[in-house]
């Protein structure tokens, strides 16, 4: 019975993603820009897991490049939306976007340049407010993540997309939370895309971004001619095989997860509701991640709720890994509205596909403990 319920963080190297990275470091580890036979090997290996990776997604190989992961994809693209737009161009990213959207981008475009589309009281881009906002900005570029990793509400992508589409913006998409979790179909139909692989039991430093089209090149690491000139550096064949690996296999468990974990995860918040009253689950109207809850405990900090977890063996977080150990700096939290006071007292637990009953029922066991100990104010 696992406890790690910490998964939006990362996952552990799925058993198909292990043996995949083996046999590639076996067969497939010489250096795929190499002249002789086994280099070509290597390199045709590489060109069918850029392939599989298109057909999953639905779009042309040629338009996606390997990295090290989401947040080298989210930097690339505004780097490089940076050197192409012109001046007095702006870009425009949801309020809940991860800070490698929302740092990367201020950081390469300037600040006054990137603007925030506000979300309603659950987390979501409302496609009527989405309409107005491009009316009125005329944005090059709109960045809406899939699914967040704080709260796992889930945004409405594909109609989003669509209205960026009948206003001349192109759409980015932080999927990094939603491969491994729901069906990566169609997902190719936005301009960019960024992926990771150790957010699906892949290995950590893969992932991929996705560009417009087949001839466009972002570089933001120069050097040799990788990846068509689009990412200089010898490329991980054996993490990019274990990254496809891992989604071909969480893509074959998702209908199953889909229907079994929402039930257990719901059946453990509402057990948890009634032993503490005043427990508040953010966006709980909102489609969410089959795995996600981010809740407001009624008394005591974040900090001391995890450690106290943790000391049981359970891992969990308070809010997102990059916000963690800073209390209350979560900016999906205060984008719906909690007040400061509330912001410390977020956790988020995010389970993964084999999470079982007896796994969650164990984690709400340790949390009515822990809840008698920190009210008796035991150990701090
Ligand atoms: N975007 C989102 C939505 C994420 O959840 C994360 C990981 N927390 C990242 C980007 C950064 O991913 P990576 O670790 O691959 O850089």
């Amino acid at each position: 019975m696992t406890r790690y319920f910490d998964h939006n963080a990362t996952t552990p190297l799925s058993p198909a993603a292990r043996s995949a990275w083996l046999q590639a470091e076996d067969r497939h580890w010489h250096n795929p820009s190499s002249l002789y036979r086994e280099a070509g090997l290597a390199a045709h290996a590489l060109d069918a897991a850029r392939e599989e990776l298109a057909g999953i997604i639905d779009t042309e190989a040629a338009r996606i490049v390997f990295n090290s992961g989401a947040t080298e994809s989210n930097n690339t693209l505004f780097a490089g939306l940076a050197r192409c737009l012109p001046p007095d161009a702006s870009v425009a990213i949801s309020a809940i976007e991860h800070p490698s959207v929302r740092q990367a981008a201020q950081a390469w475009l300037g600040r006054a340049r990137v603007l925030d589309i506000a979300v309603d009281g659950q987390g979501i881009v409302q496609p009527d407010d989405l309409r107005a906002f491009l009316q009125r900005h005329k944005p090059a570029l709109v960045s809406i993540m899939a699914a967040s990793n704080e709260s796992g509400v889930l945004q409405p992508w594909p109609d989003l997309l669509a209205i960026c589409r009948g206003h001349g913006a192109r759409f980015h998409c932080d999927a990094a939370q939603w491969f491994g979790k729901l069906p990566a179909a169609g997902l190719g139909a936005c301009d960019y895309l960024t992926g990771s692989a150790h957010k699906f039991g892949g290995p950590k430093g893969a992932g991929f971004l996705m560009l417009a089209d087949e001839q466009e090149s972002f570089p933001l690491l120069h050097g040799g001619p990788q990846e068509t000139g689009r990412r200089a550096g010898t490329e991980n064949y054996p993490a990019i095989a274990a990254m496809l690996a891992a989604l071909r296999e969480s893509e074959a468990e998702i209908p199953r997860a889909m229907s079994a974990q929402p039930l257990l995860r719901d059946a453990f918040f509402a057990r948890l509701q009634s032993a503490l009253p005043g427990l508040r689950l953010i966006s709980d109207t909102a489609p969410r991640l089959w795995n996600t809850l981010l809740m407001v405990m009624p008394r005591h900090s974040n900090l001391k709720w995890l450690a106290r977890l943790s000391r049981r063996g359970f891992a969990i977080s308070t809010g997102s890994a990059c916000s963690s150990g800073r209390e209350g700096s979560s900016v999906v939290v205060q984008a719906l509205g909690a007040d400061w006071e509330e912001l410390r007292r977020v956790v988020r637990v995010s389970g993964g596909r084999y999470a079982t009953a007896a796994g969650w029922q164990a984690l709400a066991e340790a949390f009515e403990e822990t809840a008698r100990e920190l009210d008796e104010g035991g150990r701090p």
